[in-house]
């Protein structure tokens, strides 16, 4: 089989998503909404799945981190005290010719790959340090005469006759109440964060808890980005799984660094090739943040975040403190007992924040493979997704050999044993040939092929996906082999 390239292999990745059921895009039927999409029936099955680790291993695994689950809809006065409203936006720029609208960062951060492809890394450098130099100190103009310096043209005319650079709101906007005359103009979150910053004193009181701890919280945000693309890795409806972690004012390093280091693992437990992965300290601070990375995966059109560790200082809680007029404060009795003078204080924050359909997207490219089966004269190929058997959609595929002499119905005795635990399906159509290539294209760990010496002697063949190896085993032995492979116990041992 010829070797793809990453192009292809992504364009492979996102119409594999659509035909097996993964994501589709949204309201098709009328043309689609662009960067809106739908997870369909395998889909929300992974995304649940992915959720579910995440969730475990930070909720469960710590038992000084709790879940809460926010209202997207917020007071506000959140996103004044947050500086969302203010400076919540992107620097934008639109070419004349082509009508088509860029983030002008982007632009930039484009020619920047390129130089650095060519091997002119040191026009790389200094077009990044410029850059970063005019973002700082949000001088737009000075971002249009870089794009106009470096000859930047819009992908679409080939042109470079681009209109002024301007800042553009990402946050989506609707009224409140029935009439929209006089009712009050309400925000779609555009980050899941705040919503546990408004609520730090009540966890913290009504659950007892002690610095340090942390809230965690999955759910929908929403950005009006003025480009969207790449699938799913860029939307403007789509889910964060955030963490903020409550600490110590001086302690933030230390768990910035915890965090950093037991974020990567989380990933790489899942079996994804290290390689693929790398830190991306920032060099540009937010204004409110003291130390930030990203932490970054190999997509086919190159390393991109999808997920930011932030030290974010005591920012938020003050801001809200300020803006809400109720303390914010943390009284510290273990501080006390140190014979500290104080006990009071705002508490630092470390933010974990990761995108949930970013991962989804990571998880698909990285586990899909177009492997060649071929056998001297006989060409044979097949699409394999080597999802880590947690994150599969179904864990098990039933399988009579044929519709007849009683396979079914044994077959289906099985089937209602095994859909107790997991999801599990039933296929009786095609021959077993293609029946195990549909389960590979969709991740599925285990075959199980029922046939006439089942009904003589309770055994079975189970399959494994990877590595195509069949073995005969009874059929009691079955739900032990499946648990081993698909316990949530293995993996979050590892992470
Ligand atoms: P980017 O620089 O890519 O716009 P960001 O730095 O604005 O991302 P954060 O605000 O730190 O992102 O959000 C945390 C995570 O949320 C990101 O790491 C990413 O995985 C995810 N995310 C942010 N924006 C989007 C989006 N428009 N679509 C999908 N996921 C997103």
């Amino acid at each position: 089989m010829a070797k793809t390239n990453n192009d292809e292999q992504f364009k492979n990745v996102i119409s594999h998503a659509k035909e097996y059921g993964f994501v589709f895009q949204s309201s098709e039927i009328y043309d689609g909404l662009s960067a809106v999409y739908d997870y369909g029936q395998l889909g929300a099955e992974l995304k649940n799945n992915i959720k579910t680790y995440w969730w475990k291993s930070m909720v469960q695994m710590h038992e000084n981190i709790v879940g809460i689950d926010s209202a997207i809809f917020m007071h506000p006065k959140v996103w004044k005290a947050s500086g969302h409203v203010d400076g919540f936006s992107d620097p934008m720029i639109d070419n004349k010719d082509s009508n088509k609208r860029y983030r002008a960062d982007q632009l930039l951060e484009d020619k920047i790959t390129r130089y650095e492809k060519d091997g002119k890394t040191d026009k790389a450098a200094k077009l990044q340090a410029d850059m970063d130099e005019a973002l700082k100190a949000e001088n737009l103009p000075q971002l249009k005469v870089l794009i106009e310096e470096h000859e930047i043209a819009c992908p679409v005319s080939g042109t470079k006759n681009w209109t002024d650079v301007r800042q553009f709101n990402l946050m989506f906007s609707t009224q409140f109440g029935a009439m929209a005359e006089g009712a009050e103009e309400v925000y779609l979150r555009p980050e899941t964060a705040q919503g546990i910053f408004v609520n730090f004193l009540n966890v913290q009181k009504s659950g007892r808890m002690k610095i340090p701890f942390g809230i965690a919280q999955i759910g929908k945000a929403f950005r009006n980005e003025v480009i969207a693309r790449q699938f799913i890795m860029r939307m403007r409806e789509f889910e964060q799984m955030e963490m903020q972690f409550f600490v110590r004012p001086g302690e933030e390093m230390k768990w910035f660094e915890y965090w950093k280091e037991a974020r990567l693992k989380w990933h790489t437990a899942l079996g994804t090739d290290p390689v693929k992965y790398k830190y991306h300290d920032h060099a540009k601070l937010a204004h409110y943040a003291n130390a930030a990375t990203d932490i970054e995966f190999e997509f086919p059109f190159g390393f991109k975040e999808v997920e930011g560790i932030h030290s974010r200082t005591d920012f938020d809680l003050t801001q809200h403190q300020e803006f809400s007029g109720k303390k914010m404060q943390y009284f510290d009795n273990d501080l006390n007992a140190e014979g500290k003078p104080y006990g009071n204080y705002i508490p630092y924050v470390i933010e974990t924040s990761i995108g949930l359909d970013r991962m989804f997207l990571l998880t698909m490219i990285g586990a899909f493979e177009e492997q060649d089966l071929s056998e001297g004269e006989k060409t044979d190929s097949r699409i394999v997704l080597h999802l880590h058997p947690c994150l599969a959609p179904i864990k098990a595929a039933i399988l009579p050999l044929t519709k007849k002499d009683g396979l079914p119905e044994k077959a289906k005795t099985i089937m209602d044993n095994l859909k107790l635990d997991y999801n599990v399906v039933y296929e009786e159509k095609d021959s077993i040939g293609k029946r195990y290539r549909r389960q590979d294209a969709i991740g599925t760990p285990f075959c199980i092929t029922i046939d006439h010496q089942t009904l003589e002697d309770d055994t079975v063949t189970i399959r494994h996906r990877d590595s195509m190896e069949q073995q005969r085993i009874d059929i009691k032995d079955l739900e032990q082999l499946i648990a081993n492979k698909v316990s949530w116990k293995n993996l979050l041992r590892q992470s």
